[in-house]
């Protein structure tokens, strides 16, 4: 265990080098699986933002005359190292979010998805011509970049989520200003000496770290065009209203509370696993995990108890614990904050009347902030367990008649992220792809997160914007167009 004397301090990486911040504020950085200090993460200010967005700046100037074809090339480079360093940034997703390597490994893999992506940014960038609109004029319509753009990343995808943003945005010609979560900075600094290896130039990718004040200063930056955020709903909220009355382009994507539906002729041994890894799975640290697991009539009895042996049965333990696997272990969720934040809503939902079926809370002996998976069954739509984000592992169970009064329960949601189905009908399905009111939907898939060529498409509270994260949104997103007419005789 690292002393106080040896724990280091994390820098910032503007204009490709690692650089001190001005602020003495820090935050401690903890291992979630034994609380032990990684680092002091600089809660920067507007000064080391200024000082990042410069770089990004200055960089730009050159960037954006770079050819399309030599920064698609660019990717190509990364996508290798990023293959080449994924066991190293999986290990260090584990050390600072906590999560299952396993999983730290898949997000890196989705994570160089977006890379692959952006590797393709010479189709993606192409633009539209009509022939002859009148005698002698045609129009013709071009992409542009927009300069610096910067992205502002959550706790739960320290890998993935800044690369859902920065190899689009770059591939486009434009420079970023990455502000990762200051309880998860590590991963975001490899990330940048990653693509400062891959020959991208100095200043096209900075880090600042921070908080708050730092992702103020980024929005209130003159010379920041776009605003790419992801977070908890009430934050996402603000973050949107303020980009956008500073005229920023801005995508806000915010937080979830995900439906699955498990119908009266499902599979089982399908289902109960799913539903299970869903809610479970990375401490149900995640945006699509689903929270709230629907039985609809007599299903309900069978998939309680399947869910709650598989519960009884589950290894708590550390993201790379020797011998376990990702969709069954429940690993520490990230902070000290989020473990008592659950417990009070474990609480809460006894107060409200919901059955305790089996109950995650546990003294953790070794100081990391473990939870074991908690299910509550008999829980009605309009207690809060069914209505907020709680962001750790507990399953709510909701008992339905019908289809309708589950599509019914999701649709009452604030949010609308993602819903699942599983069932062997296929009217069933159809239905409910058409009227469940979410912006990504499984059809036996639990977590229906879409592949990098889609977008990653959540409505209503869970989305602030119009132009979602990655597929033809992201490259929309970060280029501004142009229409040319011309006349020639
Ligand atoms: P968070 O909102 O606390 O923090 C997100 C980012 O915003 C961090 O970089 C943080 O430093 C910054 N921030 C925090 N408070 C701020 C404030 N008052 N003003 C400005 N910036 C602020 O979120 P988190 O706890 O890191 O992440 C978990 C949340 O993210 C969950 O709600 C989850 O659903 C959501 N999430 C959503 C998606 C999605 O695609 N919709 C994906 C992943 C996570």
């Amino acid at each position: 265990m690292a002393t106080q004397e040896t724990v280091p301090e994390i820098r910032s990486f503007v204009g490709g080098r690692p650089v001190d911040a001005e602020t003495k504020e820090r935050l401690d950085v903890l291992d979630p699986a034994t609380g032990e200090v990684l680092g002091h993460v600089p809660l920067s200010g507007p000064s080391e933002v200024d000082r990042a967005v410069r770089a990004a700046a200055e960089a730009f100037e050159s960037w954006q005359e770079e050819p399309v074809t030599r920064r698609a090339r660019r990717m190509f480079g990364l996508q290798t190292l990023l293959e080449r360093e994924l066991d190293g940034l999986a290990r260090l997703v584990t050390r600072e979010n906590g999560k299952h390597l396993d999983e730290a490994r898949g997000e890196v893999r989705r994570g160089i998805e977006v890379v692959e992506l952006a590797a393709a940014m010479t189709t993606l960038m192409k633009g539209e011509t009509l022939d002859q609109v009148a005698r002698g004029v045609d129009v013709s319509l071009h992409r542009f970049p927009l300069g610096v753009c910067c992205g502002i990343t959550p706790f739960n995808f320290p890998a993935m989520i800044p690369l859902w943003f920065a190899p689009l945005a770059i591939a486009a010609g434009n420079t970023f200003v990455l502000k990762p979560s200051q309880r998860t900075p590590l991963t975001a600094n490899r990330l940048a000496e990653l693509f400062a290896e891959a020959g991208f130039p100095d200043g096209v990718l900075n880090v600042v770290h921070g908080a708050q004040q730092a992702v103020e200063a980024l929005i209130d930056h003159p010379e920041t065009r776009a605003v790419s955020f992801v977070g908890s709903a009430p934050v996402a909220r603000k973050v949107y209203e303020r980009s956008g009355s500073r005229g920023k382009r801005v995508q806000a994507l915010a937080g979830a509370k995900n439906h699955l539906v498990v119908m009266p002729d499902a599979e089982l041994e399908l289902a109960v696993p799913a539903v299970f890894a869903s809610a479970f799975s990375n401490a149900g640290q995640r945006c699509l995990a689903g929270s709230v697991a629907v039985g609809v009539g007599a299903i309900g009895d069978e998939l309680v108890a399947g869910i709650s042996r598989m519960a009884r049965e589950a290894r708590v333990a550390p993201g790379d614990e020797p011998g376990t696997d990702a969709d069954s272990t429940v690993t520490p969720v990230t902070t000290s904050e989020a473990l008592e934040r659950i417990a009070h809503y474990i609480e809460l939902g006894e107060r409200e009347g919901a059955t305790l079926c089996v109950d995650g809370r546990r003294q953790s002996e070794d100081g990391g902030f473990f939870l074991g998976p908690t299910v509550f069954d008999g829980v009605a739509p309009e207690m809060t367990l069914a209505r907020d984000e709680i962001f750790g592992p507990v399953l709510a169970v909701e008992r339905m008649e019908d289809l309708d009064g589950a599509i019914a329960a999701i649709n009452a949601s604030e949010f609308g992220n993602a819903a699942a189905i599983f069932t062997r009908d296929g009217g069933a399905a159809r239905k409910f792809v058409r009227e469940a009111q979410a912006g990504m939907i499984g059809v036996n898939v639990s977590v229906p997160a879409p592949v990098a060529y889609f977008p990653f498409a959540g409505w209503r509270g869970s989305f602030y914007g119009d132009l979602h994260a990655t597929g033809r949104d992201g490259v929309e997103f970060f280029t501004q167009k142009k229409v040319v007419t011309t006349r020639w005789t």
